[in-house]
């Protein structure tokens, strides 16, 4: 279980990530892109920061694919296989530009 799925499972949440978006104009702040599968992420771990986890400040968007070098140097993991992160990317939630 990922620390920030408590958080990211709230209504509370999912209204702050809309607004995150829109601020960051639906786009990867690190490598511009506009890909399908935008995330937002926080810049402080939630295992870290807890008390930040609903803070604008703290949310920065990112495609899949930077937000997975990201997190991999957070948790120090070497790299997760694709089987994994298809999966984990299939239980991210759809940004809004996906749903056709
Ligand atoms: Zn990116």
């Amino acid at each position: 279980m990922r620390h920030s799925a408590k958080v990211t499972r709230t209504k509370r949440w999912k209204a702050l990530r809309q607004e995150a978006l829109r601020r960051d104009d639906y786009q990867c702040v690190q490598c511009g892109a506009r890909a399908c599968r935008l995330e937002v992420d926080h810049i402080l771990p939630v295992r870290d920061r807890p008390d930040l986890s609903y803070e604008l400040s703290n949310c920065q968007v990112l495609c899949s694919s930077c937000h997975a070098r990201k997190t991999r140097l957070e948790i120090g993991f070497p790299d997760i296989s694709p089987e994994r992160r298809k999966w984990r990317d299939f239980l991210e939630d759809t940004p809004p530009c996906c749903k056709a």
